[in-house]
């Protein structure tokens, strides 16, 4: 009897031997990871668009502040 589990049981696999992109990295990419960074490197990527996303969002909220306290 065929088991209709089976193939979402079977993890998705991408080519062997890919090479992380980021410029000073060499980690061999597992062939489980869909990215094309190591995972030291997706959670820095990841670290730095936090990042990028709070400084703007500050940078807004004091804009906002700014004009606030023009107006009165
Ligand atoms: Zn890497």
């Amino acid at each position: 009897m065929p088991d209709p589990y089976y193939e979402i049981l079977l993890p998705e696999t991408y080519p062997a031997g890919r090479v992380c992109e980021a410029e000073t990295c060499t980690t061999r990419l597992s062939i489980y990871n869909p990215d094309d960074l190591c995972a030291r490197c997706e959670k820095i990527e990841r670290a730095e668009r936090f990042e990028a996303e709070r400084l703007e969002f500050l940078w807004a909220e004091l804009m906002d502040r700014l004009l606030e306290a023009a107006c009165v």
